[in-house]
């Protein structure tokens, strides 16, 4: 479900024709949907009614300082992962009791701004960092929350690359381990043990990995709590897949469905950190046809972005729609869609069936609006993409494409 459609062959964000976005801002180009963005908050919100969870948007997903805000706006929290996502969350205005902060190697400075800031909770990843974080906060003279990280070793038959809650993954603490970290206890006399954490991997179609690991988690806060800890919260952590092509992943509903008997009546407040369910079809890339280039084995129609723009294919061979913005082509053919930069790994699409486009025409790359802008690069000095966020009938620009300058703003000429 989402907001670009085709109406008389041409595309549209909301009520905005794509073609009038380029004539403005050119290409390469994000367009986001603020009506799917809301959206797609508002149906995991009302999925886990009647646990009235926490939802912390994985800010990774998509960073962009106006995005942020609108889900702010409507209530969001933040999941974060570095001082950096910690500068951009307060900078769009999110309350540091809304914050979550998970990453295995937080650095000191990040954790002092952390706790300065007095966010929510840290997801700590293990017994050192557990150490370190008591230390500051001593130093600080201050008390802090943490929650710790579990890694339950649970398959949530993903991309390997984007599998977390496995034990041969640098995430989360192991079971036996966690406990004897909560057993120390007093050792760590600036820390609460608030609550327990899990995240175990991303685009996870299907429910049973996460009711896996949640079940897992169940019993063994319900076994520590009998004795000497006070866990409070529970944070099931993001990884909801969504649709790229003609995957049937669990709805928000159906996931629920699922999870909520097993946690209502814990008496556990829930976390969730959603990124790629929230952002991921919320936002498209529109490229333009810089030529098309027939060789004896192939045609490749060679675009105007590339792996530096939108690296999920070339990262994790990941598959994206890719229509044309204005569909007139007539006839078909097979190509790879790839981009300029200087790499053969740098393609959007392989071996595609797609329409016969020419120089000029607009492509847009779909469900792109999740780990796309994110982890665009500068990489072979290219300037990284223009973002606009489409309401109805509005639009605004919420990135300014790269400029040469800021290429080499940190640079020094020795
Ligand atoms: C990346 C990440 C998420 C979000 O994952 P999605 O698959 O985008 O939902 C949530 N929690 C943590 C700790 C993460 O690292």
């Amino acid at each position: 479900m989402h907001e670009f459609k085709f109406k008389n062959k041409r595309l549209f964000c909301e009520d905005v024709r794509i073609e009038d976005l380029v004539k403005k801002i050119n290409t390469p180009l994000y367009v986001y949907s603020y009506n799917t963005l809301v959206g797609h908050l508002l149906k995991i919100k009302n999925a886990f009614k009647q646990l009235n969870p926490l939802i912390c948007y994985s800010v990774k997903a998509n960073s962009n300082l106006s995005i942020l805000k609108v889900l702010i706006d409507k209530g969001s929290g933040l999941d974060i992962v570095s001082g950096g996502e910690l500068f951009r969350a307060l900078k769009a205005g999110c309350p540091a009791e809304k914050i979550v902060y998970a990453s295995v190697g937080k650095t000191d400075s990040e954790i002092e701004l952390a706790i300065k800031k007095k966010i929510l909770f840290f997801n700590v990843e293990s017994l050192p960092e557990l150490a370190n974080i008591n230390r500051i906060a001593r130093k600080l003279k201050k008390k802090v929350n943490v929650a710790l990280r579990i890694n339950p070793d649970v398959e949530p038959k993903t991309h390997h690359f984007i599998t977390t809650g496995k034990l041969t993954n640098k995430f989360g603490i192991d079971f036996d381990n966690a406990e004897k970290i909560i057993n120390l206890g007093s050792v760590f006399s600036n820390i609460l043990i608030k609550g327990i954490h899990i995240h175990i991997g991303s685009q996870i179609a299907q429910s049973k990995p996460f009711v896996e690991a949640i079940k897992k988690v169940l019993k063994f806060i319900k076994r520590i709590n009998s004795r000497n800890s006070e866990i409070e919260y529970l944070n099931i952590g993001g990884g909801l897949g969504i649709i790229y092509d003609n995957e049937t992943p669990q709805t928000a509903a159906d996931y629920a469905k699922k999870i909520v008997p097993l946690l209502k009546g814990s008496g556990l407040k829930i976390i969730m950190e959603p990124g790629r369910f929230i952002a991921g079809n919320s936002g498209i890339m529109i490229t333009k046809v810089l030529y098309v280039k027939k060789t004896p084995l192939k045609n490749f129609v060679i675009v105007d972005a590339g792996m530096n723009d939108l690296i999920r294919p070339a990262l994790y061979g990941a598959y994206h729609k890719i229509e044309q913005v204005h569909k007139i082509a007539k006839g078909r053919m097979k190509a790879d869609i790839v981009g300029p930069i200087c790499e053969s790994g740098d393609f959007l699409a392989k071996e595609r069936m797609m329409p016969k486009v020419k120089e000029g025409d607009l492509l847009a790359v779909m469900s792109a609006g999740a780990y796309g802008f994110s982890m665009a690069s500068n990489y072979n000095s290219r300037l990284r993409p223009a973002e606009v966020l489409v309401k109805k009938n509005k639009y605004r620009l919420i990135r300014k494409r790269d400029k040469y300058e800021d290429l080499i703003r940190q640079e020094i000429i020795c």
